[in-house]
């Protein structure tokens, strides 16, 4: 079961993205050093009236991948391409996006650790040499096809980094982390939204949201439209800090951002493993919850905030973990043991 299935759309990509996406990098809040980076990389570009080096961002969910991909064929004035790891299934599911192609134009690959090695192999002349080289038939009738391509901008998106083989990763000119962003830089985002939601919001009830959004965006934005829903239902539109309160309880979003399946998560970990270690497999089936869902959307900002950790023998709450749950009866395994290296089970 994925996040989606439990939470409601509320908590994951959704269509509405688009709405409140930023149209031009100058719109983006945070990730200063990326934008720097890239608008100097965007700048000498057009000047030399090159392609952009390919880009491959790294991060977790939700924090402005999509919107960097989609920003910098604007600054560059070209058309871009989309399309996503998974759908990129075998090496001719690639043609109709490489052969469309344009002069300096972007093709952006979300999620691109899905590929398979197979279509992987012909990404790597395409993005070297501007050519693929296809074989048509099988045995003796077997022919190469060599095809140019136009020059062309890959970039490509991944919650995985480590997933990337070395040959994908090392064709990347530039290599982006996208880092969690600060409750200043959330409330901007908030604040900016609201007024595209056509919301008025005072600064309070803006710095709650941002408080409670796990330092990501795209949450930030749901948290925002949830507060938005429960003003129209329940308060004839009205917003003050105290309404913006009850919403989030109602959404059950708790005091850190947690929601009930980040919560459920460390409830698992704290009662049915005693705390831990457990394995992600074993907390994923537990849990009923695909363990990509876990990995990718639920642990990264718990791991940051220090409510759970990971050892080599798999996942422990932490003291913190427990405060924050109100879990007293539990005493936790001694945690440097746990991080014995010689045990190792769990990855
Ligand atoms: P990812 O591709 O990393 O999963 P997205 O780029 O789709 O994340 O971001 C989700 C939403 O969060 C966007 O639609 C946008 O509204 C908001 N967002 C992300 N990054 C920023 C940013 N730097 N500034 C303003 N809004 C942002």
């Amino acid at each position: 079961m994925n996040r989606e299935k439990i939470l409601g759309p509320l908590d994951t990509a959704n269509e509405d993205d688009h709405s409140l996406r930023p149209k031009k990098m100058g719109e983006m809040v945070g990730q200063r050093e990326v934008y720097e980076r890239l608008m100097i990389a965007v700048d000498a570009a057009r000047k030399r009236e090159e392609p952009l080096g390919h880009i491959l961002f790294d991060g977790p969910p939700g924090l402005g991948k999509t919107t960097f991909a989609t920003c910098i064929p604007r600054e560059l004035e070209v058309p871009i391409e989309m399309a996503t790891g998974a759908s990129l299934r075998a090496p001719k599911d690639l043609l109709p996006y490489l052969t469309n192609l344009q002069e300096k134009s972007v093709l952006f690959i979300d999620e691109i650790h899905r590929i398979p090695t197979a279509v992987e192999e012909y990404l790597y002349t395409a993005m070297e040499d501007y050519r693929i080289d296809l074989i048509l038939g099988e045995g003796v009738n077997a022919r190469t096809l060599n095809m140019s391509l136009k020059p062309f901008t890959l970039i490509g998106a991944t919650t995985r980094a480590g997933m990337l083989t070395g040959p994908l990763r090392d064709r990347f000119q530039f290599r982006e982390h996208l880092n969690f962003y600060t409750d200043q830089e959330l409330t901007e985002i908030v604040k900016r939204n609201a007024v595209k939601l056509k919301m008025e919001i005072d600064d309070v009830s803006a710095l709650e949201i941002a408080r409670r959004s796990r330092s990501t965006p795209r949450i930030a934005n749901n948290r925002l439209r949830c507060v938005r829903d429960y003003s129209t239902a329940k308060e004839n539109g009205q917003l003050n800090p105290e309404i913006t309160l009850k919403a989030l309880e109602m959404w059950e979003v708790d005091t850190l951002g947690l929601d009930r399946l980040d919560r459920k998560y460390l409830e698992t970990i704290a009662r049915v493993f005693m705390g831990g270690p457990a394995g992600i497999e074993a907390i994923g089936h537990t849990m009923n919850v695909a363990l990509d869902t876990l990995t990718d959307e639920v642990e990264p900002f718990l791991l940051r905030s220090e409510l759970v950790i990971r050892t080599p023998r798999g996942r422990m709450v932490t003291q913190k973990g427990l405060d924050h749950l109100g879990i007293n009866d539990i005493s936790l395994p001694d945690q440097k043991e746990a991080q014995d290296p010689e045990t190792d089970s769990d990855g």
